[in-house]
């Protein structure tokens, strides 16, 4: 039974006894992992407040290689989320990245830059470093990362199925199951589509392709792909002749393939970017519900972001 130091992101602390927790943290270097912390909830506890949801520790446990629980035996806090007292909204977001944790990771399985993503859009959400208006942005683009680093990122440029390429500025046709969007010929056999606008098509690339959101500011391009893409995208776009005539084109959907495609209703009334966001948003809500099996809990608090 080997003592191991990591720091980890607590996210989800129940009592076990009179005295102990069982507490679950995704960890830089070991992933998921769930450990007793016998006394944790005695008045003069060894954690001292270290072990409160969201918060940032640096932890020592015993890693026992079956299956058995280890033994947390120290947690220093780095730091805490305060944003609980200050913003509900704030507080939903920061619950939301942890059910995200819980649910996408595995036990055991590391991904030390999802962990430093992590840490990094938490500090972000706690602090005046994002305005609450950018909250939602920094969720999704969480979101994204979360779904590149995990290997589930959707194939936005050209067919997933074929690998025709997008040459037009018409709605497409995004598939749930195969993972990115569909071009006519392919979405014929396909269920659980969603149809994407062009708008929302080309805001999904640019934050993918780091043009929107926190990437831009620390101008780190962290998809070379989809910069490349979102060129030509925008390049399509001054070209209307080529509207209609490719296959991705929306107009000539077939009836059996449109009463599949469940549109998503659209906002009228706000601006063209504001609508994309929440377009996008919902887009990715779906794909993630679609990859898990369920929906999030936390969905339903995320309205006002
Ligand atoms: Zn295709």
């Amino acid at each position: 039974m080997a003592a191991e130091k990591t720091t980890g992101i607590v996210l989800r602390v129940i009592p076990f006894s009179e005295t102990s927790c069982i507490v679950t943290m995704f960890t830089r270097d070991f992933g998921k992992v769930t450990t007793m912390a016998k006394g944790a909830r005695r008045p003069k506890s060894p954690f001292e407040a270290a072990l409160d949801v969201l918060a940032l520790c640096r932890i020592v446990f015993l890693n026992k290689n079956s299956d058995a629980m280890g033994l947390l035996t120290e947690a220093k806090l780095e730091r805490r989320f305060r944003s609980a007292t200050r913003s509900l909204d704030r507080l939903y977001a920061g619950y939301y990245i942890v059910e995200l944790l819980n649910s996408m990771t595995d036990d055991g399985d590391p991904h030390p830059e999802l962990f430093e993503l992590s840490t990094q859009v938490i500090r972000q959400i706690d602090s005046s470093e994002i305005s609450d208006k950018e909250v939602g942005l920094a969720l999704l683009n969480y979101e994204l990362k979360m779904l590149s680093i995990l290997g589930h990122l959707p194939m936005l440029t050209k067919c997933v199925s074929c690998g025709r390429e997008k040459t037009t500025i018409a709605r497409v046709s995004f598939g749930l199951n195969a993972g990115g969007i569909l071009c006519g010929a392919c979405r014929g056999g396909e269920s659980n589509i969603v149809s994407l606008s062009p708008e929302g098509l080309q805001f999904l690339l640019k934050i993918v392709g780091g043009q929107i959101g926190e990437q831009s500011r620390n101008s780190d391009n962290w998809n070379g792909q989809y910069q490349e893409q979102l060129n030509i995208n925008e390049n399509v776009n001054l070209s209307k002749e080529l509207v209609g005539e490719d296959s991705f084109s929306g107009a000539e959907a077939e009836s059996q393939a449109s009463e599949r495609t469940e549109v998503l209703e659209e906002d009228t009334t706000g601006k063209e970017a504001d609508r994309s966001s929440k377009e996008v948003r919902r887009l990715i809500h779906k794909y993630i519900t679609h990859l898990l099996g369920f929906q999030p809990k936390l969905y339903k608090f995320l309205r006002n972001l």
